[in-house]
């Protein structure tokens, strides 16, 4: 019950132990197209170009940014939290003139310092914004950042590594251009793939750069090369972890998305009642709280690492500690995936009484 990982379905563990294919088996080509198919449902998109980057959700931040972004473009990156600043990071190291839309770690990003950091950037070719900031539990409501984004032109880059499968993603119904995820989270597979989804448009300034990608490994027209119907050797693909990735979206599916959603919300409901009863107080304000991680202040009495060492030790259960501003005083509480289950809320709640 931590920040991620979460527990992998039995499903999944089943498909890690599978004897390998080849990466250019027809048998396998055929998990990586119905992958591609089962992520544009989840992404809500039709975008021909998703797919699964090799590597955790770091790489898939750094595939979206270092393709979009070369030495000297002007991106602006919204941080309120460890991930945004890692974007902003990430973009920095792309060699983007980075200009950063900041709010206090625990609120949420506001429209209309978007609204004033897009016109005074004229020039700006990307945005780029987490839709659920895992260091403070904080839910970014996208629908207005994303029209004032599309109305200005610019990339659009949302990080969904937390919120993919756990609640609603609508990747071309909000114009995201590139959006990309870990697997995780909610979707209950280990970690090692970032999920990630190409706009036609993303594609097209890709393919008009000055400059090579600077990374060789994430440049989205190789991996096409792979990924799409040339089906050419980039790199020796990780066979198990597909096939495992491939079993957790059918795990997604079989649930349906709405019944996940709701799942999710329903866990987190009951989690945050019992919390609240025990003197936990929330760092996110009411009505911007994620369902799958909830970041909360200590109630008195609750020393956060014996507590913690107390949780794992004597019940296995795992919470996170809190990041930068919340380290010592907050716990970060994952209800992700396989994770979110009313009975892992009511053993999590009985082993706090116990502490
Ligand atoms: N973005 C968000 C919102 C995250 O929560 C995380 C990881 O927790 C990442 C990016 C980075 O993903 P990873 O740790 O899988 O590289």
């Amino acid at each position: 019950m931590g920040p991620g990982p979460s527990n992998a379905a039995p499903e999944v563990l089943e498909a890690l132990g599978r004897p390998l294919l080849g990466h250019l088996d027809p048998l396998f080509l055929k998990i990586l197209d119905e992958i591609a198919e089962k992520l544009r449902i989840i992404f809500r998109t039709n975008n021909r170009m998703t797919f699964a980057v090799s590597g955790t959700g770091s790489a898939g931040m750094e595939a979206a940014l270092v393709n979009v972004l070369e030495p000297g473009d002007e991106a602006i990156v919204a941080v309120n939290g460890v991930f945004g600043g890692r974007m902003r990071d990430v973009a920095g190291r792309a060699g983007a003139k980075v200009v950063s839309v900041e709010s206090e770690w625990g609120r949420i990003i506001e429209p209309d310092d978007v609204a004033r950091a897009l016109d005074e950037h004229p020039d700006a070719k990307a945005f780029a914004l987490v839709h659920a900031e895992t260091s403070t539990g904080v839910a970014q409501p996208i629908d207005a950042i994303a029209q004032l984004v599309k109305a200005h032109g610019v990339l659009f880059v949302l990080d969904t590594v937390t919120s993919l499968g756990g609640m609603p993603v609508d990747v071309d119904g909000w114009g995201v251009d590139v959006c990309y995820s870990g697997t995780q989270k909610c979707l209950s597979v280990p970690p090692g793939l970032a999920p990630i989804t190409f706009s036609e448009r993303a594609l097209d300034v890709v393919r008009s750069r000055r400059t090579p990608v600077q990374s060789w490994y994430l440049d989205v027209g190789l991996l096409e090369g792979y990924w799409g119907s040339d089906r050419v050797y980039h790199h020796t693909a990780p066979i198990s972890m597909l096939t495992a990735l491939h079993a957790g979206l059918g795990v997604v599916l079989d649930e349906g998305l709405e019944k996940s959603f709701a799942r999710h919300a329903a866990n987190a409901a009951l989690l945050a009642e019992g919390l609240v009863t025990r003197g936990f107080s929330y760092v996110a304000p009411e009505g911007f709280r994620l369902p799958m991680l909830h970041c909360v202040r200590l109630p008195d009495g609750v020393e956060d690492a014996s507590a913690r060492a107390s949780l794992l030790n004597d019940r296995g259960i795992e919470v996170g500690s809190g990041l930068g501003p919340f380290k010592g005083t907050c716990w970060r509480i994952g209800l992700m995936g396989h994770t979110s289950r009313q009975e892992n809320v009511a053993r999590l709640l009985e082993a706090i009484d116990a502490l």
